[in-house]
């Protein structure tokens, strides 16, 4: 995937899902710059992860350090810290599918 940089300040740009408006936008966490990503070929890469639920916390903490994950600001239950890390997973388990896994950025705790 191309990195993309910001054009006001030069800075990464990370992919932001808009859920009302189903819009994946590129947004820049130093300024306020916004633009829309340029495809859903960004969505499918990456908002998909493959997944098992026997995630060991190893990688729960590596996905919490993925640059290209969104960041949802929803609070943990175990930690109550304010952000985590989501996905889609996927994988072969079909009671998975359409789920969206959250990992907090602190603890990282898993839930669905
Ligand atoms: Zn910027
Ligand atoms: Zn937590």
């Amino acid at each position: 995937m191309n990195k993309e940089f910001c054009p006001e300040c030069n800075n990464m740009l990370y992919p932001k899902e808009d859920k009302t408006e189903k819009q994946l936008y590129m947004a820049c966490r130093n300024c306020e710059h916004v633009e829309e990503a340029m495809s859903n070929k960004v969505v499918e890469n990456v908002f998909h992860r493959e997944f098992t639920e026997e995630i060991d916390q190893e990688t729960a903490k590596d996905m919490t350090m993925d640059p290209t994950l969104f960041i949802a600001s929803v609070k943990c239950d175990r930690c109550g810290y304010g952000y985590a890390v989501y996905f889609e997973p996927k994988g072969n388990n079909p009671d998975l599918e359409l789920k969206i896994c959250y990992i907090c950025k602190k603890c990282y705790n898993i839930w669905m």
